[in-house]
């Protein structure tokens, strides 16, 4: 192939588009020898870096794009969706579209040293302007969905067909969209802009595997109209290695991100329990829960009796930086856990996938967003659902009723939890048999699709390696037109 090729990619700025952006970068780079650049603001390239400074074969350009967060009436360094309240994360997503004029500068700085625009951008399906900025330099823009192809496809197709009202009798309501949507909040306005942008594209790419969810695939394929490749799943590389329970086998940086214990502490204490025991709760990079729902979950945990590792973020209403207060937790909750050694409460981040590949782990009590779900999968280990967002509600419908992996617990994040139904759920999903039983056979059996889906021996290539190649193989061909 040639290697004079270029392709410049443009993820969105929170860390579950980064990763999987980067995932797909290693892979592109990997199978093409193309140069590749991402593109993005300063703070972002710096998480970037910081997640494959150990991986020295992975040679990738990053390129800065300038962005001042507070010429958006943002704080200081706001340039990726951590640590923003819902309220200041929409004035990140209207202010990313600032990038549009520096991206159509590397562009043409690109042209100048290489005498030719690079064979494609591709750009986070948040970004539909970019398809307008590849045009006007006379390439192809290629939309990316970070998530699965069912809940791009339920989000994309509601947030184009508003007005929705909803009514009582609806059988699925969606959390995080107001009652009545009717096109013209800050959100839907935003999405709509982008989304609609994005059906003239050349194509879209998605972290979806063709064996997990044929229908949903299909169904994206037949709503857009444009060709989609089904290239996941791009979760870090560790997503895909065999279980451990060893410490040696599994190396990973976090984005930026500092673990609120050293990873040996985990893995010694997960060491410590038996297979499939553990049930990990942590609700993604961006999502709280409430006060009171924070207050219900520990007492319905402490009260099933089971093992666990929740990763705790301040509650909604609170600022995310401040200080961690006890009284969010019953009282002596954290000092009677530590006394049984029956969890660990960490602050604000963990070791997500090294968690979920320990055998120790039996289940992942999860807000349903893609890339955990992949990472669960990946590993076998079957999701209690509390969706909360985005397309979050639709991911966890699939998971219960196509796929069978997962049990919901709640949805919202308005909802009203009780602390003796967060028993039963934990207490069935972690049962070895029944519902919790069913769960994980059918969680080991989306952990071997998925396996299958990224393996090459020799001519036989997996179903997403072979979308990779044929994605490639056709922005080439478009470049010869
Ligand atoms: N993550 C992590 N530790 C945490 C929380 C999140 O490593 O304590 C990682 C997780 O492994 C995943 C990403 O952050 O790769 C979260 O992405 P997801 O799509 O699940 O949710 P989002 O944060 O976008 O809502």
């Amino acid at each position: 192939m040639d290697s004079q090729e270029h392709i410049v990619m443009l993820p969105f700025l929170a860390h579950g588009h980064l990763i999987p952006f980067l995932a797909l970068a290693k892979q592109l780079q990997e199978r093409t020898g193309f140069t590749i650049t991402i593109a993005s603001t300063k703070l972002n390239i710096q998480y970037l870096r910081s997640s494959i400074s150990t991986d020295s074969d992975f040679k990738i350009l990053f390129a800065e794009l300038p962005f001042c967060s507070s010429a958006h009436d943002l704080p200081p360094n706001s340039e990726n969706t951590e640590n923003l309240s819902l309220d200041r994360v929409i004035k990140l997503f209207y202010a990313s579209q600032s990038l549009e004029y520096p991206l159509l500068r590397l562009l043409n700085d690109i042209i100048d040293q290489e005498g030719r625009p690079p064979l494609c951008i591709i750009s986070d399906i948040f970004f539909g302007w970019a398809v307008d900025v590849a045009k006007s330099v006379g390439t192809v823009n290629v939309s990316f969905s970070t998530s699965g192809s069912y809940g791009t496809l339920a989000y994309v197709s509601f947030c184009l067909n508003l007005p929705h009202r909803f009514t009582d009798s609806d059988e699925f309501l969606v959390p995080g969209f107001p009652e009545t949507a009717d096109g013209t909040d800050v959100w839907s306005k935003f999405m709509q802009q982008q989304f609609s942008r994005c059906l003239e594209s050349y194509g879209w790419l998605c972290n979806s595997v063709e064996e997990i969810e044929p229908l949903g695939l299909d169904l994206l394929m037949k709503y857009i109209r444009l060709p989609v490749w089904a290239i996941g799943p791009l979760t870090p590389p560790a997503a895909l290695k065999s279980s451990s329970s060893s410490h040696a086998s599994i190396s990973r940086q976090h984005a930026g991100k500092k673990p609120g214990l050293p990873l040996e502490k985990f893995l010694d204490w997960l060491d410590l329990q038996s297979p499939d025991s553990v049930l990990y709760i942590s609700f993604g990079s961006q999502n709280t829960i409430g006060a009171s729902q924070m207050m219900q979950l520990a007492i319905g945990l402490e009260g099933s009796r089971k093992s666990f590792i929740w990763v705790v973020r301040p509650p909604l209403g609170f600022d995310l930086n401040g200080e961690f207060r006890a009284e969010w937790l019953p009282e002596g909750f954290e000092e009677r856990i530590k006394q049984s050694r029956r969890g660990l409460i960490v602050r604000n981040w963990a070791p997500q996938l090294e968690i979920l590949s320990h055998k120790s782990t039996g289940a992942f009590l999860s807000h349903c967003g893609w890339n955990s779900v992949l990472e669960s999968l990946s590993q076998g280990v079957p999701i209690v659902g509390w969706p909360m967002a985005a397309e979050q509600a639709f991911n966890s419908k699939m998971l219960m009723e196509e796929m069978g992996v997962s049990v919901e617990l709640t949805r919202g994040i308005q909802s009203v939890i009780e602390a003796k139904e967060v028993k039963r759920v934990i207490e069935s999903a972690m049962d070895e048999h029944g519902k919790g039983g069913d769960m994980r056979k059918k969680a080991a059996e989306f952990k071997e699709l998925i396996k299958l889906a990224v393996r090459e021996e020799g001519d036989e290539k997996g179903s997403s390696l072979k979308a990779v190649d044929d994605f490639v193989g056709t922005i080439l061909y478009k470049r010869k037109e």
